[in-house]
């Protein structure tokens, strides 16, 4: 078995612990490797071991792995993402995991009507208030919302965030639990989004706590691909 297969292997019966502590079915998470930090090689491997869905954060490296595994894979965008890149991205991935301003979202629309194409973006929230996160404010995310509800070529399909890296995850619980009770209030608001299901949250330290929080997607790189990085 590959070290990716036995990672993936251990990472499965954690998210199951973790779903049972919370009463959750482990068919609503989804795992998105992140493969910032490793080869197209290693990528390959993942893929092969089983993976579905390839995260990645800076738009050369993205557009060039995805040129080799395009078909293979879905693919999300979960870095930031500068306005100028959009061009070069977009129809690439079904999942843009950071959407955090307007100039963004206009240019995504924009360049989605020229193409056809219909961006599915998670919003992303600075919950825990650190000042080098990026994100909306909580208290941001339902004016953003009905702005953007009336670009066809986006769709708000969710929320997304960053907890800091601490030693003991349990700290970041109330990061991820303050997203998800986020989500249930706009979930509840007669606002015309769209259908905000999502949760993309959790990372190698803290994924079990997002996950009994509700997380529906978790951002997986080094504890599941590594980091080839010397
Ligand atoms: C790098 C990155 C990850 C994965 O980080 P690990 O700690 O290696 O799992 C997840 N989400 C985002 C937005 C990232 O940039």
């Amino acid at each position: 078995m590959s070290y990716i297969q036995e990672n993936l292997r251990e990472i499965r019966r954690n998210i199951a612990e973790a779903c049972g502590r919370s009463g959750r079915s482990p068919d609503d998470v989804e795992i998105v490797a992140v493969t910032k930090y490793v080869s197209l090689e290693t990528t390959r491997a993942a893929l092969q071991a089983g993976i579905g869905h390839i995260g990645e954060s800076r738009a050369q490296d993205a557009v060039r792995k995805w040129n080799e595994l395009g078909d293979s894979a879905v693919w999300h965008f979960i870095g930031n993402l500068q306005t100028n890149k959009v061009r070069e991205v977009i129809g690439k991935f079904t999942y843009l995991h950071s959407l955090d301003r307007l100039s963004l979202a206009r240019e995504l629309n924009k360049r989605g009507e020229q193409d056809g194409i219909v961006t599915r973006c998670m919003i992303q929230v600075n919950i825990s208030g650190e000042e080098t996160k990026h994100g909306l404010s909580p208290e941001e995310v339902s004016d953003f919302i009905e702005e953007i509800s009336s670009m066809r070529q986006i769709q708000a399909v969710g929320l997304m965030t960053m907890a800091p890296y601490v030693d003991d995850p349990e700290e970041t619980r109330w990061i991820f639990r303050g997203l998800r009770q986020l989500r249930d209030e706009l979930q509840r608001r007669d606002i015309p989004h769209d259908p905000l299901h999502h949760l993309s949250m959790g990372m190698s330290n803290d994924y079990q706590i997002a996950v009994e929080e509700g997380a529906t997607f978790i951002r997986l790189g080094s504890t599941l691909v590594g980091d080839e990085r010397s």
